[in-house]
């Protein structure tokens, strides 16, 4: 069928253009898009950093309604709505103990953007277009998506709030909430305020942390920290960590998404001892942290990277989804929505740090 999709190129804007997009296959469902956030995965694949081959349909936190299905789907029907998260294939080690994050194929359906087999389902003119993003390329009209870490949406949720359960926000709760495994005595510190830690501001609140440190070089994000349940805020731009923090004597947990190396060992200089950090931010290429292995063991403290918060989008996503309906989740604090048309000047006020999370409407 004709859809409408933003493809990437390389050094180029997104174009909105006319592409082709095959029938869902087996374990498949077609979805009719109605919104996508927009999520710095998707401008970094964009830019080459993982190898995502272009051109490309990016996009992976939709929300839609599925309009057809492949043969043998029968957990879902004609008509409902659903949430699309990562890919995985549903039956390695990892997949089969719900953490699907670390799927053995992970980088084949999130990052390389195809199926197992090689193939795309979308294609112009002819020639392929890279189209199974996170399994789903849902910057378009139209998505193939798998059905592995399919959600079911209720009709009266709002779609455009939905999309980053998808990623942005499961990824901060679910480093706080099943990495972290926050409770009531923890003294939380959470570095980088965008969407992943703002939602780990959030999960820090239901989690009744004792207290929650947000740390941001922005003013403004560190009000809306503030406004989400942050205890504390510190602007590492103006204020050092050390004197800022020093009346809390250290962190019990700690959570970067900055993946930046100078934030991440001051981080860990403040957890006490048996104090865990847990890491979800992007870092350059080839960077290394330089910590202090002696006073690592004496003191028992430990580093861990995460993927989508170790989540099971199929039980994670309902539950984000309870604690929303609770009023616990103030998704509209973190989004604003664009029409899909938009994606590039969405995209723009993303980097430059004007929204927190852009959603393009499709519909
Ligand atoms: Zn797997
Ligand atoms: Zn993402």
């Amino acid at each position: 069928m004709k859809i409408r999709a933003a493809v990437a190129r390389e050094r180029e804007p997104f174009s909105i253009e006319e592409c082709e997009l095959d029938g869902p296959r087996a374990g498949e469902v077609l979805v009719e898009v109605e919104a996508c956030g927009i999520c710095h995965t998707d401008l970094s694949a964009r830019d080459r950093y993982y190898g995502t081959p272009l051109p490309a349909v990016l996009g992976h936190e939709g929300v839609g309604r599925i309009v057809e299905l492949g043969a043998g789907v029968s957990k879902f029907a004609v008509g409902e709505r659903v949430v699309m998260s990562f890919g995985a294939c549903g039956q390695c080690p990892n997949c089969t103990a719900e953490l699907p994050g670390y799927c053995r194929h992970a980088r084949e359906f999130n990052l390389f953007a195809r199926r197992l087999d090689g193939s795309s389902p979308i294609s112009r003119g002819g020639q392929p277009i890279t189209g199974h993003f996170f399994a789903q390329s849902a910057f378009a009209s139209h998505a193939v998506a798998a059905t592995t870490n399919l959600v079911r949406l209720d009709d009266d949720l709002p779609g455009a709030l939905m999309t980053s359960l998808a990623c942005g926000v499961q990824t901060g709760m679910g480093a706080v909430m099943n990495v972290l495994q926050a409770g009531p005595r923890d003294v939380i510190g959470i570095f980088g305020c965008g969407t992943v830690g703002l939602a780990a501001v959030m999960a820090a609140k239901i989690a009744g942390c004792s207290q929650i440190v947000a740390v941001d070089v922005r003013p403004d994000r560190l009000v809306t920290a503030r406004a989400l349940g942050a205890t504390e805020v510190v602007d590492s731009a103006s204020e050092g960590l050390g004197p800022a923090l020093r009346h809390l004597r250290g962190l019990t947990l700690a959570f970067d998404n900055t993946g930046n190396p100078e934030v991440i060992e001051a981080a860990y200089s403040l957890l006490r001892p048996r104090g865990r950090l847990a890491l979800a931010g992007l870092s350059p290429r080839g960077a290394k942290l330089s910590l202090d292995l002696n006073a690592m063991m004496v003191s028992g403290r430990s580093v861990r990277g995460t993927v989508e918060g170790d989540a099971d989008p199929r039980s994670f996503i309902p539950q984000m989804i309870a604690w929303y309906r609770r009023g616990e989740l103030p998704l509209e604090e973190l989004v604003t929505t664009y029409p899909f048309e938009q994606i590039n000047q969405a995209a723009a006020d993303m980097l430059a740090g004007r929204v927190i999370k852009p959603v393009l409407r499709m519909a």
